[in-house]
């Protein structure tokens, strides 16, 4: 029988996190992953990460979907993440149950506090104070009187590789790095890493495109996926969008809200346009929509430098 080769249709997402307006950086990275899945005849899956919750704002979610739509996105499901938990604890039910997570008592104090260089911005190293500490989940509620939270158990020693699209080899010696990380706040307090695990399996996401603040992130997901069976999908990061002064893009560089933009009279042409110029796929001034990029949707065009939001 003769073999046909079908490539499977690669089925993208959209993941804001409701903790601000949407602005270009986050557009720009949206248009990315929405014409690497389309441009392939795949399919969109728009997942609210709301699990943030101190630094969630109201209006937040829903004014990024009205944003989303205006430009001209679409998406073919739709899923809220704080609707999901009971999905995070099986998971971490699973994970307990192979012994691969354990309660841990430390302090955000207690932890920064025993960092030997200080690690600013960036995720704080565990040093395994709680490792082998508890017996179980109530001796160590009863030790400290608050519910502890649960930590991931990393090997010492293994490297986490994998081929990034856009960013090429990206390797990780996550015990280094990160030791054992955090995965929910507590039973149900499922934090960012298990909950885009858990969901990009359940959604049968097969392409993962995003910001690549989030490169040194995806090391510890990979772990994750392991321990709970599942499979890696495609990890592409591309560079974010900064300021004049090389910063990540946000308030202190002026109002890039698209709610603004929209507010003031601009065409969502315009937008695109320059967004789209930016990845090597417009020239200056034109005005695109998302269906005119389809055909010219190419990886090898976006530079590999941050994109600077001034020379807009
Ligand atoms: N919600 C995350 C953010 O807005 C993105 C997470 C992801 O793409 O995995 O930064």
């Amino acid at each position: 029988m003769e073999e046909v080769l079908v490539e499977t249709r690669p089925v993208g997402r959209l993941a804001p996190s409701p903790t601000g307006a949407l602005h270009l950086g986050n557009v720009r990275t949206f248009m990315i992953a929405w014409l690497s899945a389309r441009s392939r005849g795949g399919r969109v899956i728009m997942r609210m990460e709301d699990l943030d919750h101190p630094k969630d704002r109201p209006g937040a979610a829903e004014g990024a979907v009205e944003d989303l739509r205006w430009l001209g996105f679409d998406w073919d499901e739709e899923y809220v993440q704080s609707r999901r938990k009971a999905f995070y604890r099986d998971a971490l039910e699973t994970l307990k149950s192979k012994g691969l997570v354990y309660p841990c008592v430390c302090s955000r104090r207690d932890v920064e506090s025993a960092q030997s260089a200080p690690h600013a911005g960036e995720q704080l190293h565990y040093p395994g104070t709680c490792r082998g500490r508890f017996s179980s989940w109530a001796e160590a509620l009863a030790f400290c009187g608050r519910p502890p939270c649960w930590r991931f158990r990393v090997e010492k020693g293994g490297r986490v590789g994998f081929e990034d699209v856009f960013a090429g080899r990206y390797e990780q010696n996550v015990a280094e790095k990160l030791g054992d990380f955090p995965l929910a706040r507590d039973e149900g307090g499922a934090g960012y890493t298990l909950a885009a695990v858990v969901d990009d399996a359940a959604m049968g996401v097969t392409e993962v495109v995003r910001g690549d603040d989030l490169l040194a992130a995806t090391p510890a997901q990979i772990l994750v996926q392991r321990a709970l069976g599942l499979p890696t999908p495609r990890y592409c990061h591309v560079p974010l969008v900064v300021g004049p002064d090389g910063r990540r893009l946000a308030k202190r560089h002026g109002d890039t809200r698209i709610a603004r933009y929209r507010e003031s009279g601009a065409r969502p042409g315009a937008i695109l346009g320059m967004l789209a110029a930016s990845c090597g796929w417009a020239a200056p001034g034109e005005e695109v929509s998302l269906a005119d990029l389809l055909p010219r949707f190419s990886l090898a065009a976006i530079p590999h430098s941050p994109f600077v939001a001034g020379t807009l």
